[in-house]
């Protein structure tokens, strides 16, 4: 099984660049797809306490050693797979926003969890109308200090939010987690990023699913005999984006992961940035408070 290249943060962790996305995924149904993702060669998760499915998440990390294929795979998962060969990302909710509520949310992540640390702690939203992430990050170098979490960073920060987050952050957030695919491919934000010494990690990476059917892309998965979700996914590895892509079948999960056998010309990467529209499928960060 091939396994993703990582890339390294700029705190010197590592991160495969391609994880599992888990927002939707039904609290009953997380410890199960993440089963199966390890066992398709994940080893990179991302949740967050709004998504409600942590406890499952930390089940099926937490049951490794105990695992033996029955999730509906192929059983080829490494027996000796640890804990310090997974990478997993929860998330502050909007609601738990300030110093003191930010170090309490994160107890109880960690413990539904069922985890030691967190590999990667993330602000959901900047919530900027609200203040307070500057006070919420100083929770989060807290957390990092402490040895808790591994890494920290930031998401859905539009450049004037890091601006002002950077006016007093101590540490610079290792990771801005962003909406970002062929149609919202967010160069002012990744500019930024890459002088900043941020890593951008692409959420929605599939456009939740619409730009599937994108005419390009379907043109461009024809010509490769690969999916069209294979070739979206491979263009965000060759920018350099790390990539969360969610889906909820066994297939879907391999097919994702599949990606690291082939590449794109430099005509097909300049087809896919063409298709760039500044389109949302989710949320304006400037509208969540
Ligand atoms: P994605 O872009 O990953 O798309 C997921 C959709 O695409 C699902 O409907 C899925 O269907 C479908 N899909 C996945 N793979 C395939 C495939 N190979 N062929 C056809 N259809 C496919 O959207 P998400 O919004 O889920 O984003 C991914 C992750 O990003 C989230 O799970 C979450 O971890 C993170 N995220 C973070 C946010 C933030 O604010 N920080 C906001 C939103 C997402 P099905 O499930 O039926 O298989």
């Amino acid at each position: 099984m091939r396994l993703s290249p990582r890339v390294t943060l700029n705190n010197g962790v590592m991160m495969d660049r391609l994880g599992f996305g888990l927002y939707k995924v039904p609290p009953a149904d997380a410890a199960g797809l993440v089963t199966m993702a390890l066992e398709a060669g994940y080893r990179h998760f991302d949740t967050a306490a709004m998504y409600g499915n942590e406890p499952g998440v930390g089940r099926a990390i937490g049951a490794l050693s105990a695992f033996d294929g029955s999730a509906g795979g192929s059983g080829e998962l490494h027996p000796a797979l640890a804990r310090q060969d997974i990478f997993v990302t929860t998330k502050l909710w909007n609601d738990d926003q300030g110093y003191d509520a930010t170090l309490r949310a994160f107890d109880t992540s960690i413990a539904k969890l069922g985890l030691e640390y967190v590999d990667l702690y993330l602000i959901h939203w900047p919530c900027a109308r609200r203040g307070l992430f500057p006070e919420s990050y100083r929770a989060l170098e807290t957390l990092y200090r402490e040895g808790k979490v591994r890494a920290i960073g930031v998401s859905n920060f539009q450049p004037a939010h890091l601006d002002r987050l950077l006016q007093t952050a101590e540490v610079v957030p290792a990771v801005n987690q962003i909406e970002l695919h062929p149609w919202l491919q967010q160069a002012e934000l990744r500019s930024m990023h890459a002088s900043l010494g941020i890593t951008t990690e692409a959420w929605s990476p599939l456009g939740r699913g619409q730009v599937l059917q994108d005419p390009v892309v379907l043109e461009l998965a024809a010509a490769h005999r690969r999916t069209a979700a294979q070739v979206i996914l491979r263009w965000h590895l060759e920018l350099g984006n790390v990539v969360i892509p969610k889906a909820s079948s066994y297939a879907r999960i391999r097919e994702n992961h599949d990606i690291f056998g082939f590449s794109l010309g430099s005509a097909d990467l300049e087809a896919l940035t063409g298709l760039d529209r500044g389109v949302r499928t989710g949320s304006n960060p400037d509208d969540v408070n």
